[in-house]
Protein backbone atom coordinates (compact mmCIF):
# COMPACT_ATOMS: atom_id res chain seq x y z
CA UNK A 1 0.00 0.00 0.00
CA UNK A 2 1.21 3.20 -0.74
CA UNK A 3 -0.02 6.32 1.01
CA UNK A 4 -0.04 10.01 -0.51
CA UNK A 5 2.71 12.08 1.72
CA UNK A 6 0.13 14.34 3.08
CA UNK A 7 -1.30 10.88 5.11
CA UNK A 8 2.43 10.10 5.89
CA UNK A 9 2.65 12.47 8.46
CA UNK A 10 -0.93 11.66 10.10
CA UNK A 11 -0.56 7.74 10.29
CA UNK A 12 1.83 6.18 12.24
CA UNK A 13 3.02 3.81 9.84
CA UNK A 14 5.90 2.08 11.13
CA UNK A 15 3.82 0.79 14.48
CA UNK A 16 1.56 -0.94 12.61
CA UNK A 17 3.55 -2.70 9.82
CA UNK A 18 4.98 -4.90 12.19
CA UNK A 19 1.28 -6.58 12.63
CA UNK A 20 0.18 -6.19 9.23
CA UNK A 21 2.84 -7.32 6.60
CA UNK A 22 2.45 -7.35 3.10
CA UNK A 23 4.70 -9.67 1.23
CA UNK A 24 7.01 -8.00 -1.43
CA UNK A 25 4.65 -7.68 -4.75
CA UNK A 26 5.46 -8.57 -8.36
CA UNK A 27 6.53 -5.06 -9.14
CA UNK A 28 9.36 -5.37 -5.96
CA UNK A 29 10.81 -8.37 -6.67
CA UNK A 30 10.95 -7.88 -10.92
CA UNK A 31 12.57 -4.58 -9.82
CA UNK A 32 15.67 -6.99 -8.05
CA UNK A 33 18.15 -6.42 -10.65
CA UNK A 34 20.11 -8.97 -12.41
CA UNK A 35 23.37 -9.69 -10.97
CA UNK A 36 25.03 -9.08 -14.00
CA UNK A 37 28.87 -9.79 -14.00
CA UNK A 38 28.98 -9.95 -10.31
CA UNK A 39 29.90 -13.18 -10.03
CA UNK A 40 32.12 -13.41 -12.98
CA UNK A 41 34.91 -16.00 -12.67
CA UNK A 42 37.33 -14.56 -14.24
CA UNK A 43 40.15 -12.52 -12.35
CA UNK A 44 40.43 -9.88 -15.25
CA UNK A 45 36.80 -9.27 -14.99
CA UNK A 46 35.97 -5.75 -14.00
CA UNK A 47 33.51 -5.56 -10.82
CA UNK A 48 33.36 -9.20 -10.10
CA UNK A 49 32.85 -9.21 -6.70
CA UNK A 50 33.48 -13.42 -6.44
CA UNK A 51 36.60 -13.25 -8.90
CA UNK A 52 39.29 -12.08 -6.51
CA UNK A 53 37.80 -14.72 -3.73
CA UNK A 54 38.57 -17.60 -6.11
CA UNK A 55 42.23 -18.08 -4.46
CA UNK A 56 42.97 -20.21 -1.90
CA UNK A 57 42.21 -18.33 1.40
CA UNK A 58 44.15 -20.28 4.19
CA UNK A 59 44.40 -18.64 7.78
CA UNK A 60 47.83 -17.54 8.29
CA UNK A 61 48.73 -17.41 4.48
CA UNK A 62 48.67 -14.76 1.99
CA UNK A 63 45.33 -15.30 0.39
CA UNK A 64 43.74 -14.59 3.65
CA UNK A 65 45.19 -11.07 3.36
CA UNK A 66 44.04 -11.05 -0.09
CA UNK A 67 40.81 -11.99 1.01
CA UNK A 68 40.43 -9.81 3.62
CA UNK A 69 41.52 -6.71 1.89
CA UNK A 70 38.88 -7.73 -0.93
CA UNK A 71 36.15 -7.88 1.58
CA UNK A 72 36.87 -4.59 3.49
CA UNK A 73 37.72 -2.77 0.17
CA UNK A 74 34.54 -3.37 -1.20
CA UNK A 75 32.90 -2.07 1.82
CA UNK A 76 34.61 0.94 2.59
CA UNK A 77 34.88 2.38 -1.12
CA UNK A 78 30.96 1.08 -2.51
CA UNK A 79 29.09 1.11 0.85
CA UNK A 80 30.42 3.79 3.07
CA UNK A 81 27.34 3.92 5.20
CA UNK A 82 27.60 -0.07 6.19
CA UNK A 83 29.80 0.01 9.47
CA UNK A 84 33.24 -2.35 9.27
CA UNK A 85 35.28 -3.66 11.88
CA UNK A 86 37.15 -6.71 12.27
CA UNK A 87 37.14 -9.16 15.28
CA UNK A 88 40.56 -10.70 15.79
CA UNK A 89 41.46 -13.82 17.14
CA UNK A 90 44.48 -16.58 17.25
CA UNK A 91 45.08 -20.32 17.98
CA UNK A 92 47.12 -23.46 17.61
CA UNK A 93 46.11 -26.07 15.44
CA UNK A 94 47.04 -29.71 14.91
CA UNK A 95 48.70 -28.86 11.67
CA UNK A 96 50.77 -25.98 12.47
CA UNK A 97 52.48 -26.77 15.72
CA UNK A 98 53.16 -24.28 18.45
CA UNK A 99 52.25 -21.05 15.97
CA UNK A 100 49.70 -18.99 17.09
CA UNK A 101 47.88 -18.71 13.51
CA UNK A 102 45.69 -15.56 13.01
CA UNK A 103 41.72 -15.36 12.77
CA UNK A 104 40.07 -12.92 11.45
CA UNK A 105 36.06 -12.19 11.03
CA UNK A 106 34.81 -9.05 9.51
CA UNK A 107 31.57 -7.18 10.81
CA UNK A 108 29.73 -5.16 7.99
CA UNK A 109 26.79 -3.88 9.58
CA UNK A 110 23.98 -0.91 8.71
CA UNK A 111 21.68 0.16 11.28
CA UNK A 112 19.04 3.01 11.72
CA UNK A 113 21.32 6.34 12.12
CA UNK A 114 19.69 6.94 15.44
CA UNK A 115 19.97 3.60 17.54
CA UNK A 116 21.98 3.53 20.13
CA UNK A 117 24.81 1.47 20.46
CA UNK A 118 23.35 -1.97 21.33
CA UNK A 119 20.16 -0.72 20.90
CA UNK A 120 19.70 -2.14 16.98
CA UNK A 121 18.41 -5.76 16.35
CA UNK A 122 20.31 -7.10 13.40
CA UNK A 123 19.30 -10.01 10.59
CA UNK A 124 22.23 -11.23 10.37
CA UNK A 125 23.53 -13.14 7.17
CA UNK A 126 26.90 -14.87 7.00
CA UNK A 127 29.52 -17.10 5.54
CA UNK A 128 32.82 -18.17 6.02
CA UNK A 129 35.94 -16.77 3.74
CA UNK A 130 38.38 -19.18 4.54
CA UNK A 131 39.53 -22.11 2.70
CA UNK A 132 40.62 -25.78 3.29
CA UNK A 133 44.51 -26.57 3.76
CA UNK A 134 44.16 -29.72 1.96
CA UNK A 135 43.84 -30.78 -0.82
CA UNK A 136 47.02 -28.34 -2.12
CA UNK A 137 45.76 -25.69 -3.87
CA UNK A 138 41.93 -26.36 -2.74
CA UNK A 139 39.68 -23.10 -4.04
CA UNK A 140 36.17 -23.59 -2.17
CA UNK A 141 34.17 -21.73 -4.80
CA UNK A 142 31.02 -22.94 -3.24
CA UNK A 143 33.05 -23.30 0.03
CA UNK A 144 32.02 -21.13 0.77
CA UNK A 145 33.49 -17.76 -1.95
CA UNK A 146 30.21 -17.69 -3.66
CA UNK A 147 28.15 -17.44 -0.48
CA UNK A 148 30.41 -14.30 0.71
CA UNK A 149 30.14 -12.68 -3.15
CA UNK A 150 26.53 -13.28 -3.11
CA UNK A 151 26.31 -11.02 0.34
CA UNK A 152 28.16 -8.80 -0.97
CA UNK A 153 25.55 -8.35 -3.74
CA UNK A 154 22.83 -8.20 -1.69
CA UNK A 155 23.87 -5.53 0.22
CA UNK A 156 24.68 -3.31 -2.28
CA UNK A 157 21.34 -4.10 -3.80
CA UNK A 158 19.60 -3.35 -0.22
CA UNK A 159 21.28 -0.48 0.82
CA UNK A 160 19.08 2.26 -1.31
CA UNK A 161 15.80 0.45 0.65
CA UNK A 162 17.68 0.92 3.96
CA UNK A 163 18.67 4.70 3.61
CA UNK A 164 14.77 5.11 2.28
CA UNK A 165 13.13 3.10 4.84
CA UNK A 166 15.93 4.71 7.93
CA UNK A 167 14.51 8.37 6.16
CA UNK A 168 11.49 7.92 6.16
CA UNK A 169 11.44 6.62 9.86
CA UNK A 170 13.30 9.76 10.88
CA UNK A 171 11.35 11.83 9.35
CA UNK A 172 7.44 10.47 11.00
CA UNK A 173 10.19 10.47 14.30
CA UNK A 174 9.38 7.09 14.99
CA UNK A 175 13.14 5.87 14.82
CA UNK A 176 13.89 3.93 19.15
CA UNK A 177 9.60 4.21 19.77
CA UNK A 178 9.14 0.37 19.32
CA UNK A 179 13.19 -1.31 19.88
CA UNK A 180 11.61 -4.34 17.47
CA UNK A 181 11.54 -1.89 14.80
CA UNK A 182 14.74 -0.52 14.85
CA UNK A 183 16.04 -3.13 12.64
CA UNK A 184 19.12 -3.46 10.62
CA UNK A 185 21.75 -5.94 8.71
CA UNK A 186 24.41 -7.80 9.79
CA UNK A 187 26.72 -9.11 7.61
CA UNK A 188 29.51 -11.67 9.30
CA UNK A 189 32.38 -12.70 6.74
CA UNK A 190 33.90 -15.60 9.41
CA UNK A 191 37.80 -16.96 9.47
CA UNK A 192 38.71 -20.35 10.13
CA UNK A 193 35.83 -22.58 9.32
CA UNK A 194 37.51 -25.25 8.26
CA UNK A 195 39.46 -27.90 9.88
CA UNK A 196 43.14 -27.62 9.58
CA UNK A 197 43.35 -31.49 10.20
CA UNK A 198 40.27 -33.30 10.51
CA UNK A 199 37.10 -32.02 11.93
CA UNK A 200 37.24 -31.72 15.38
CA UNK A 201 35.12 -29.71 18.04
CA UNK A 202 38.77 -27.91 18.34
CA UNK A 203 39.91 -27.98 14.80
CA UNK A 204 37.28 -26.05 13.30
CA UNK A 205 35.17 -23.04 13.50
CA UNK A 206 37.76 -21.15 15.07
CA UNK A 207 36.34 -17.79 13.65
CA UNK A 208 32.95 -18.48 14.87
CA UNK A 209 33.92 -20.15 18.41
CA UNK A 210 36.11 -16.55 19.26
CA UNK A 211 33.30 -14.19 17.92
CA UNK A 212 30.64 -15.71 19.66
CA UNK A 213 32.55 -15.92 23.08
CA UNK A 214 33.67 -12.26 22.52
CA UNK A 215 30.52 -11.32 22.17
CA UNK A 216 29.04 -12.99 25.10
CA UNK A 217 31.43 -11.58 27.50
CA UNK A 218 31.03 -8.08 25.84
CA UNK A 219 27.83 -6.09 27.48
CA UNK A 220 26.30 -3.46 25.70
CA UNK A 221 26.55 -0.23 27.57
CA UNK A 222 23.02 0.58 29.77
CA UNK A 223 21.13 3.26 27.47
CA UNK A 224 19.77 6.37 29.23
CA UNK A 225 15.93 5.29 28.02
CA UNK A 226 14.07 2.60 29.11
CA UNK A 227 14.78 0.01 26.95
CA UNK A 228 17.76 -2.29 27.57
CA UNK A 229 16.44 -5.41 25.90
CA UNK A 230 20.07 -6.22 23.75
CA UNK A 231 22.21 -7.09 26.80
CA UNK A 232 25.53 -8.13 24.39
CA UNK A 233 26.06 -8.41 20.77
CA UNK A 234 24.56 -11.89 20.95
CA UNK A 235 21.59 -10.96 22.27
CA UNK A 236 20.99 -7.91 18.57
CA UNK A 237 20.65 -10.79 16.46
CA UNK A 238 17.29 -11.77 15.54
CA UNK A 239 17.61 -14.24 13.23
CA UNK A 240 21.15 -15.91 11.90
CA UNK A 241 20.93 -16.92 8.37
CA UNK A 242 24.07 -19.33 7.53
CA UNK A 243 24.95 -20.23 3.91
CA UNK A 244 27.04 -22.69 2.67
CA UNK A 245 27.88 -24.93 0.00
CA UNK A 246 25.78 -22.89 -2.36
CA UNK A 247 26.58 -22.05 -6.08
CA UNK A 248 26.54 -25.82 -7.66
CA UNK A 249 23.79 -26.92 -9.82
CA UNK A 250 20.67 -27.86 -8.78
CA UNK A 251 20.83 -27.52 -4.74
CA UNK A 252 17.96 -29.05 -2.31
CA UNK A 253 18.24 -26.91 0.95
CA UNK A 254 16.13 -28.44 3.63
CA UNK A 255 14.33 -27.15 6.66
CA UNK A 256 16.67 -28.41 9.18
CA UNK A 257 15.54 -25.98 12.34
CA UNK A 258 11.72 -26.71 13.82
CA UNK A 259 11.75 -23.05 15.97
CA UNK A 260 12.99 -21.33 12.48
CA UNK A 261 11.00 -23.30 9.61
CA UNK A 262 8.67 -19.89 9.70
CA UNK A 263 11.18 -18.17 8.44
CA UNK A 264 12.32 -21.30 6.10
CA UNK A 265 8.83 -21.03 4.32
CA UNK A 266 9.06 -17.40 3.61
CA UNK A 267 12.76 -18.05 1.65
CA UNK A 268 10.97 -20.50 -0.38
CA UNK A 269 7.88 -18.24 -0.56
CA UNK A 270 10.13 -15.83 -2.45
CA UNK A 271 12.12 -18.59 -4.40
CA UNK A 272 8.73 -19.75 -5.73
CA UNK A 273 7.04 -16.31 -6.42
CA UNK A 274 10.56 -15.43 -8.61
CA UNK A 275 10.37 -18.72 -9.84
CA UNK A 276 6.55 -17.68 -10.95
CA UNK A 277 7.72 -14.77 -12.37
CA UNK A 278 10.17 -16.04 -14.11
CA UNK A 279 12.29 -14.37 -13.01
CA UNK A 280 14.83 -16.84 -11.80
CA UNK A 281 17.62 -18.23 -14.76
CA UNK A 282 18.73 -21.59 -13.19
CA UNK A 283 16.90 -24.53 -14.56
CA UNK A 284 16.93 -28.34 -14.00
CA UNK A 285 17.57 -30.96 -15.72
CA UNK A 286 15.70 -33.70 -13.79
CA UNK A 287 12.14 -31.85 -13.33
CA UNK A 288 9.00 -32.65 -11.46
CA UNK A 289 5.99 -33.88 -13.47
CA UNK A 290 4.85 -31.28 -14.95
CA UNK A 291 8.03 -30.00 -16.60
CA UNK A 292 8.82 -28.03 -13.80
CA UNK A 293 12.01 -26.62 -12.42
CA UNK A 294 12.67 -28.60 -9.10
CA UNK A 295 12.57 -25.26 -5.85
CA UNK A 296 15.92 -24.82 -4.28
CA UNK A 297 14.37 -24.81 -0.76
CA UNK A 298 11.84 -27.95 -1.36
CA UNK A 299 10.40 -27.64 2.09
CA UNK A 300 8.07 -24.69 1.83
CA UNK A 301 5.15 -26.56 1.87
CA UNK A 302 5.74 -28.49 4.82
CA UNK A 303 4.20 -27.46 8.15
CA UNK A 304 7.15 -28.71 10.19
CA UNK A 305 10.70 -28.74 9.50
CA UNK A 306 11.70 -31.94 8.05
CA UNK A 307 14.76 -32.21 10.43
CA UNK A 308 15.83 -35.78 9.09
CA UNK A 309 19.22 -34.54 9.00
CA UNK A 310 21.62 -34.53 11.36
CA UNK A 311 22.52 -31.16 12.59
CA UNK A 312 25.36 -30.61 10.37
CA UNK A 313 28.22 -29.12 12.15
CA UNK A 314 29.24 -25.52 10.91
CA UNK A 315 29.55 -22.04 12.04
CA UNK A 316 26.02 -21.53 13.43
CA UNK A 317 26.91 -23.91 16.42
CA UNK A 318 28.61 -21.72 18.63
CA UNK A 319 25.97 -19.73 18.41
CA UNK A 320 23.10 -21.94 18.50
CA UNK A 321 24.81 -23.03 22.01
CA UNK A 322 24.19 -19.45 23.38
CA UNK A 323 20.52 -19.21 22.40
CA UNK A 324 20.97 -17.63 19.10
CA UNK A 325 17.80 -18.84 16.30
CA UNK A 326 19.28 -20.06 12.96
CA UNK A 327 18.52 -20.87 9.77
CA UNK A 328 20.99 -22.88 8.27
CA UNK A 329 21.11 -22.99 4.11
CA UNK A 330 23.20 -25.76 3.11
CA UNK A 331 22.20 -28.24 0.55
CA UNK A 332 21.83 -32.02 1.42
CA UNK A 333 23.42 -33.90 -0.26
CA UNK A 334 26.34 -31.63 -0.29
CA UNK A 335 27.68 -31.16 -4.09
CA UNK A 336 29.66 -33.46 -5.65
CA UNK A 337 32.46 -31.25 -6.02
CA UNK A 338 32.81 -30.74 -2.07
CA UNK A 339 36.52 -30.47 -0.70
CA UNK A 340 37.58 -32.09 -3.95
CA UNK A 341 39.80 -29.45 -6.12
CA UNK A 342 36.81 -29.52 -8.29
CA UNK A 343 35.08 -27.10 -5.61
CA UNK A 344 36.54 -24.10 -8.18
CA UNK A 345 35.01 -21.24 -10.04
CA UNK A 346 34.38 -23.34 -13.38
CA UNK A 347 32.29 -25.92 -11.50
CA UNK A 348 30.02 -23.44 -10.22
CA UNK A 349 26.21 -22.74 -11.92
CA UNK A 350 26.50 -18.91 -12.24
CA UNK A 351 22.85 -19.45 -13.08
CA UNK A 352 22.20 -20.53 -9.78
CA UNK A 353 24.72 -18.75 -8.01
CA UNK A 354 23.02 -15.25 -8.95
CA UNK A 355 19.20 -16.59 -8.56
CA UNK A 356 20.30 -17.60 -4.64
CA UNK A 357 21.55 -14.20 -4.51
CA UNK A 358 18.11 -12.24 -5.87
CA UNK A 359 16.33 -15.30 -3.18
CA UNK A 360 18.43 -13.53 -0.35
CA UNK A 361 17.57 -9.94 -1.81
CA UNK A 362 13.84 -11.01 -1.84
CA UNK A 363 14.05 -12.72 1.53
CA UNK A 364 15.56 -9.43 3.56
CA UNK A 365 13.00 -7.36 1.79
CA UNK A 366 9.92 -9.59 3.23
CA UNK A 367 11.71 -9.24 6.85
CA UNK A 368 12.41 -5.22 6.42
CA UNK A 369 8.69 -5.19 5.22
CA UNK A 370 9.99 -3.20 2.79
CA UNK A 371 6.82 -3.19 1.08
CA UNK A 372 5.95 -0.03 3.35
CA UNK A 373 8.93 1.93 1.31
CA UNK A 374 8.16 0.61 -2.57
CA UNK A 375 5.88 2.73 -4.77
CA UNK A 376 3.96 0.69 -7.20
CA UNK A 377 4.97 1.90 -10.67
CA UNK A 378 2.46 4.26 -12.39
CA UNK A 379 -0.06 2.36 -15.07
CA UNK A 380 -0.15 -0.77 -12.81
CA UNK A 381 -3.43 -1.38 -11.85
CA UNK A 382 -3.29 1.00 -8.25
CA UNK A 383 -7.26 -0.62 -8.33
CA UNK A 384 -5.87 -4.10 -8.91
CA UNK A 385 -2.74 -4.17 -6.01
CA UNK A 386 -4.92 -2.60 -3.35
CA UNK A 387 -7.20 -5.56 -4.26
CA UNK A 388 -4.68 -8.06 -3.81
CA UNK A 389 -2.98 -6.38 -1.24
CA UNK A 390 -6.12 -6.75 0.52
CA UNK A 391 -6.00 -10.50 -0.15
CA UNK A 392 -2.70 -10.85 1.66
CA UNK A 393 -3.74 -9.23 4.24
CA UNK A 394 -6.70 -11.40 4.82
CA UNK A 395 -4.87 -14.80 3.98
CA UNK A 396 -2.58 -14.10 6.47
CA UNK A 397 -5.14 -12.90 9.30
CA UNK A 398 -6.98 -16.04 8.60
CA UNK A 399 -3.62 -18.18 8.55
CA UNK A 400 -3.27 -16.42 12.07
CA UNK A 401 -6.18 -17.91 13.79
CA UNK A 402 -6.59 -21.41 12.10
CA UNK A 403 -5.38 -24.34 13.89
CA UNK A 404 -3.02 -21.86 16.01
CA UNK A 405 -0.51 -21.21 13.20
CA UNK A 406 1.45 -17.75 13.75
CA UNK A 407 1.48 -15.77 10.28
CA UNK A 408 5.22 -14.47 8.94
CA UNK A 409 4.05 -11.04 10.97
CA UNK A 410 3.61 -12.65 14.12
CA UNK A 411 6.63 -14.90 13.99
CA UNK A 412 8.49 -12.18 13.11
CA UNK A 413 7.67 -10.10 15.67
CA UNK A 414 7.99 -12.39 18.64
CA UNK A 415 11.49 -12.92 17.36
CA UNK A 416 12.32 -9.27 17.22
CA UNK A 417 10.62 -8.80 20.98
CA UNK A 418 11.57 -11.88 22.52
CA UNK A 419 14.15 -11.77 25.63
CA UNK A 420 17.56 -14.49 25.38
CA UNK A 421 17.45 -17.05 28.44
CA UNK A 422 19.88 -15.13 30.71
ZN1 LIG B 1 34.40 -26.92 3.80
Amino acid sequence: MHLPITLLTALPLWLPAINAYTPLSESFLRAIPSPGNAFDIDQASNGSLLAPLLIPRVPGTPGQKAAQAHLYNYFQTALPLWNVTWQNSTSTTPATGTQQIPFANLIVRREPPWAQPGGTNFLTLVAHYDSKRAPEGFIGATDSAAPCAMLMWAAAVLDKYLTQMYTEMSALGEGGDDLAMDMGIQLLFLDGEEAFMHWTDTDSLYGARSLATQWTMSPNPRPHHKFYKYRTPLQQISLFVLLDLLGAKEPRVPSYMPTTHWAYKALAGVEKRLRGFNLLESSSSSKRDGGETLAFLPDGESDTARARTARISDDHLPFIHKGVETLHLIPSPFPDVWHTSNDDGEHLDLATVRDWAKIVVGFVGEWLDLMEVWTEPEGEGQGQEEATSGNDKETMEKESTEGGKASFAERRRSFLTSSFPP
